[in-house]
Protein backbone atom coordinates (compact mmCIF):
# COMPACT_ATOMS: atom_id res chain seq x y z
CA UNK A 1 0.00 0.00 0.00
CA UNK A 2 1.25 3.36 -0.89
CA UNK A 3 0.06 6.75 0.59
CA UNK A 4 -3.58 4.49 0.89
CA UNK A 5 -6.47 6.85 2.56
CA UNK A 6 -9.95 5.98 3.37
CA UNK A 7 -13.06 8.43 4.12
CA UNK A 8 -16.12 7.76 5.04
CA UNK A 9 -18.35 10.88 5.14
CA UNK A 10 -16.35 12.95 7.07
CA UNK A 11 -14.14 9.82 8.95
CA UNK A 12 -10.68 9.67 7.97
CA UNK A 13 -10.64 5.54 8.15
CA UNK A 14 -7.21 5.76 6.36
CA UNK A 15 -4.69 8.81 6.63
CA UNK A 16 -2.17 8.15 4.20
CA UNK A 17 -0.73 4.38 5.00
CA UNK A 18 2.27 3.10 3.23
CA UNK A 19 2.87 -0.39 3.96
CA UNK A 20 4.97 -3.14 1.92
CA UNK A 21 4.69 -7.18 2.94
CA UNK A 22 6.74 -9.59 1.75
CA UNK A 23 5.53 -12.91 0.23
CA UNK A 24 6.12 -15.32 3.33
CA UNK A 25 5.73 -12.60 5.81
CA UNK A 26 3.20 -13.76 9.18
CA UNK A 27 2.49 -9.70 10.20
CA UNK A 28 0.24 -8.98 13.33
CA UNK A 29 -1.52 -5.75 13.24
CA UNK A 30 -2.87 -4.27 15.94
CA UNK A 31 -4.01 -0.90 17.70
CA UNK A 32 -6.89 0.16 19.14
CA UNK A 33 -10.37 -0.14 18.12
CA UNK A 34 -11.71 2.49 15.25
CA UNK A 35 -7.76 2.90 14.29
CA UNK A 36 -8.15 1.45 10.86
CA UNK A 37 -6.93 -2.04 11.07
CA UNK A 38 -10.12 -3.60 9.28
CA UNK A 39 -10.37 -1.04 6.98
CA UNK A 40 -6.99 -1.96 6.43
CA UNK A 41 -7.34 -5.34 5.80
CA UNK A 42 -10.85 -4.94 3.37
CA UNK A 43 -7.98 -2.93 1.03
CA UNK A 44 -5.20 -5.18 1.11
CA UNK A 45 -7.72 -7.87 0.31
CA UNK A 46 -9.15 -6.40 -2.48
CA UNK A 47 -12.99 -6.55 -0.60
CA UNK A 48 -12.79 -2.19 -0.68
CA UNK A 49 -10.96 0.65 -2.72
CA UNK A 50 -8.81 3.19 -1.41
CA UNK A 51 -10.37 6.44 -2.00
CA UNK A 52 -6.56 7.75 -2.89
CA UNK A 53 -3.45 5.75 -2.75
CA UNK A 54 -2.26 2.75 -4.77
CA UNK A 55 -2.00 -1.04 -3.77
CA UNK A 56 -0.52 -3.78 -5.40
CA UNK A 57 -1.11 -7.34 -4.70
CA UNK A 58 1.32 -10.18 -6.35
CA UNK A 59 2.27 -7.63 -8.54
CA UNK A 60 -1.16 -6.68 -10.14
CA UNK A 61 -1.51 -2.66 -9.92
CA UNK A 62 -5.07 -2.46 -8.40
CA UNK A 63 -6.21 0.52 -9.02
CA UNK A 64 -7.17 -0.33 -12.42
CA UNK A 65 -9.02 -3.18 -12.60
CA UNK A 66 -11.82 -3.91 -13.29
CA UNK A 67 -14.34 -5.47 -10.68
CA UNK A 68 -13.99 -8.82 -12.17
CA UNK A 69 -10.75 -8.68 -12.48
CA UNK A 70 -10.66 -8.27 -8.96
CA UNK A 71 -12.78 -10.64 -8.26
CA UNK A 72 -10.08 -13.30 -9.88
CA UNK A 73 -7.54 -11.69 -8.27
CA UNK A 74 -9.29 -12.19 -4.79
CA UNK A 75 -10.03 -15.85 -6.02
CA UNK A 76 -6.57 -16.91 -6.57
CA UNK A 77 -4.61 -15.32 -3.94
CA UNK A 78 -6.60 -14.17 -1.21
CA UNK A 79 -8.23 -16.25 1.85
CA UNK A 80 -10.48 -14.38 4.36
CA UNK A 81 -10.83 -15.51 8.36
CA UNK A 82 -12.88 -13.24 9.94
CA UNK A 83 -13.99 -13.25 14.15
CA UNK A 84 -17.43 -14.60 14.05
CA UNK A 85 -16.85 -17.26 11.38
CA UNK A 86 -19.05 -16.35 8.75
CA UNK A 87 -20.36 -19.85 8.46
CA UNK A 88 -23.78 -21.04 6.81
CA UNK A 89 -25.60 -22.66 9.51
CA UNK A 90 -27.52 -24.91 7.24
CA UNK A 91 -24.47 -26.01 5.60
CA UNK A 92 -22.23 -29.13 6.45
CA UNK A 93 -18.46 -28.46 7.19
CA UNK A 94 -17.85 -29.49 3.78
CA UNK A 95 -20.06 -27.64 1.90
CA UNK A 96 -18.81 -24.29 4.21
CA UNK A 97 -15.57 -24.66 3.02
CA UNK A 98 -15.96 -26.17 -0.64
CA UNK A 99 -17.76 -22.56 -1.11
CA UNK A 100 -14.15 -21.48 -1.37
CA UNK A 101 -13.87 -22.51 -4.20
CA UNK A 102 -17.17 -21.05 -6.10
CA UNK A 103 -15.52 -18.57 -7.43
CA UNK A 104 -12.60 -20.51 -8.70
CA UNK A 105 -14.55 -22.15 -11.44
CA UNK A 106 -13.85 -25.46 -10.20
CA UNK A 107 -16.08 -28.19 -10.68
CA UNK A 108 -18.72 -29.77 -8.14
CA UNK A 109 -17.23 -32.86 -7.47
CA UNK A 110 -13.82 -31.32 -7.11
CA UNK A 111 -14.86 -29.04 -4.40
CA UNK A 112 -15.77 -31.59 -2.55
CA UNK A 113 -12.73 -33.52 -2.59
CA UNK A 114 -10.63 -30.60 -2.06
CA UNK A 115 -12.95 -29.56 0.89
CA UNK A 116 -12.98 -32.53 2.67
CA UNK A 117 -9.04 -32.43 2.03
CA UNK A 118 -8.88 -29.02 3.24
CA UNK A 119 -10.83 -29.81 6.60
CA UNK A 120 -8.16 -32.79 6.97
CA UNK A 121 -5.55 -30.49 6.60
CA UNK A 122 -6.55 -28.15 9.47
CA UNK A 123 -7.37 -31.64 11.88
CA UNK A 124 -10.97 -31.72 10.87
CA UNK A 125 -10.67 -34.80 8.61
CA UNK A 126 -14.16 -36.27 11.51
CA UNK A 127 -15.87 -33.59 11.18
CA UNK A 128 -16.75 -33.28 7.67
CA UNK A 129 -20.46 -33.65 8.15
CA UNK A 130 -21.17 -32.02 10.67
CA UNK A 131 -22.98 -28.59 10.89
CA UNK A 132 -21.60 -25.33 12.47
CA UNK A 133 -23.77 -26.10 15.69
CA UNK A 134 -22.65 -29.49 16.03
CA UNK A 135 -19.07 -28.07 16.07
CA UNK A 136 -17.07 -25.53 18.99
CA UNK A 137 -16.11 -22.63 18.84
CA UNK A 138 -12.30 -23.58 17.60
CA UNK A 139 -13.86 -26.34 15.25
CA UNK A 140 -16.08 -23.53 13.59
CA UNK A 141 -13.03 -21.53 13.00
CA UNK A 142 -10.50 -23.80 11.36
CA UNK A 143 -13.49 -24.57 9.35
CA UNK A 144 -13.62 -20.92 8.50
CA UNK A 145 -9.71 -21.17 8.13
CA UNK A 146 -10.05 -24.88 5.71
CA UNK A 147 -12.77 -22.52 3.68
CA UNK A 148 -9.60 -19.11 3.54
CA UNK A 149 -7.12 -21.75 2.29
CA UNK A 150 -9.21 -24.79 -0.17
CA UNK A 151 -7.97 -22.28 -2.82
CA UNK A 152 -4.54 -22.36 -2.06
CA UNK A 153 -4.11 -18.62 -1.58
CA UNK A 154 -0.79 -16.86 -1.36
CA UNK A 155 -2.36 -14.83 1.35
CA UNK A 156 -4.54 -14.96 4.57
CA UNK A 157 -5.79 -12.43 6.18
CA UNK A 158 -7.31 -13.04 9.76
CA UNK A 159 -9.65 -10.26 11.44
CA UNK A 160 -9.17 -11.22 15.00
CA UNK A 161 -9.67 -15.00 14.28
CA UNK A 162 -9.03 -15.71 18.20
CA UNK A 163 -10.80 -13.20 19.58
CA UNK A 164 -14.22 -14.91 20.44
CA UNK A 165 -12.13 -18.08 21.14
CA UNK A 166 -11.30 -19.32 24.42
CA UNK A 167 -7.31 -19.50 24.93
CA UNK A 168 -7.05 -22.88 24.14
CA UNK A 169 -8.82 -23.43 20.65
CA UNK A 170 -6.97 -19.60 20.47
CA UNK A 171 -4.07 -21.33 20.74
CA UNK A 172 -4.86 -23.78 18.37
CA UNK A 173 -5.95 -21.34 15.82
CA UNK A 174 -2.55 -19.21 16.07
CA UNK A 175 -0.70 -22.85 15.76
CA UNK A 176 -2.55 -23.38 12.49
CA UNK A 177 -1.69 -20.06 11.17
CA UNK A 178 1.95 -20.50 11.53
CA UNK A 179 2.06 -23.75 10.12
CA UNK A 180 0.53 -22.60 6.87
CA UNK A 181 2.88 -19.45 6.83
CA UNK A 182 5.53 -22.11 7.56
CA UNK A 183 4.43 -24.02 4.26
CA UNK A 184 4.65 -20.48 2.69
CA UNK A 185 1.50 -18.39 2.88
CA UNK A 186 1.94 -14.96 3.45
CA UNK A 187 -0.48 -14.31 6.75
CA UNK A 188 -2.17 -10.62 7.98
CA UNK A 189 -3.62 -11.12 11.35
CA UNK A 190 -5.36 -8.71 13.07
CA UNK A 191 -5.81 -8.92 17.36
CA UNK A 192 -6.33 -7.22 20.26
CA UNK A 193 -4.11 -9.97 21.99
CA UNK A 194 -1.24 -8.37 23.01
CA UNK A 195 0.65 -11.63 23.70
CA UNK A 196 -0.23 -13.42 21.09
CA UNK A 197 1.07 -10.57 18.88
CA UNK A 198 4.08 -10.32 20.10
CA UNK A 199 4.78 -13.90 19.64
CA UNK A 200 5.02 -12.66 16.20
CA UNK A 201 7.83 -11.91 14.42
CA UNK A 202 6.36 -8.67 12.56
CA UNK A 203 4.09 -6.27 14.35
CA UNK A 204 2.20 -3.28 12.80
CA UNK A 205 0.13 -1.28 15.12
CA UNK A 206 -2.08 1.37 13.85
CA UNK A 207 -3.78 4.75 15.40
CA UNK A 208 -6.46 7.17 14.23
CA UNK A 209 -5.21 5.54 10.73
CA UNK A 210 -1.75 5.95 10.47
CA UNK A 211 1.00 3.09 10.92
CA UNK A 212 2.62 4.32 14.78
CA UNK A 213 5.01 1.57 14.67
CA UNK A 214 5.86 -1.32 12.21
CA UNK A 215 8.73 -3.42 13.45
CA UNK A 216 9.64 -3.96 9.63
CA UNK A 217 10.67 0.09 9.54
CA UNK A 218 13.09 -0.40 12.98
CA UNK A 219 16.80 0.07 12.70
CA UNK A 220 18.71 -2.86 12.33
CA UNK A 221 19.90 -4.49 15.29
CA UNK A 222 16.27 -3.60 17.38
CA UNK A 223 12.80 -5.39 17.66
CA UNK A 224 13.23 -7.77 15.19
P1 LIG B 1 -10.66 -1.06 13.59
O1 LIG B 1 -10.69 -2.28 12.73
O2 LIG B 1 -9.28 -0.66 13.99
O3 LIG B 1 -11.57 -1.16 14.77
P2 LIG B 1 -12.08 0.18 11.40
O4 LIG B 1 -11.20 0.05 10.22
O5 LIG B 1 -13.21 -0.77 11.54
O6 LIG B 1 -11.18 0.18 12.72
O7 LIG B 1 -12.69 1.66 11.44
C1 LIG B 1 -11.92 2.84 11.29
C2 LIG B 1 -12.84 4.05 11.30
O8 LIG B 1 -13.64 4.08 10.13
C3 LIG B 1 -13.82 4.07 12.47
O9 LIG B 1 -14.00 5.41 12.87
C4 LIG B 1 -15.09 3.50 11.86
O10 LIG B 1 -16.21 3.99 12.54
C5 LIG B 1 -15.01 4.03 10.43
N1 LIG B 1 -15.66 3.13 9.47
C6 LIG B 1 -15.25 1.88 9.13
N2 LIG B 1 -16.06 1.33 8.21
C7 LIG B 1 -17.01 2.25 7.95
C8 LIG B 1 -18.15 2.28 7.06
N3 LIG B 1 -18.45 1.25 6.27
N4 LIG B 1 -18.92 3.40 7.07
C9 LIG B 1 -18.59 4.46 7.86
N5 LIG B 1 -17.55 4.49 8.70
C10 LIG B 1 -16.76 3.40 8.76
Amino acid sequence: MRDVTKTYGDVGALRGVSLEIDHGELVAVVGPSGSGKSTMLNIVGTLDRPTAGTVTIAGNDVDTMTDDALSQLRAEHVGFVFQHFHLQSGATAAENVADGLLYAGVPRRQRRLRAVAALERVGLGHRVDHRPDQLSGGEKQRVAIARAIVGDPSILLADEPTGALDSVSGAAVLALLRELNDGGTTVLVITHDLELAASLPRRVRMRDGLVEHDDARQPLGSAR
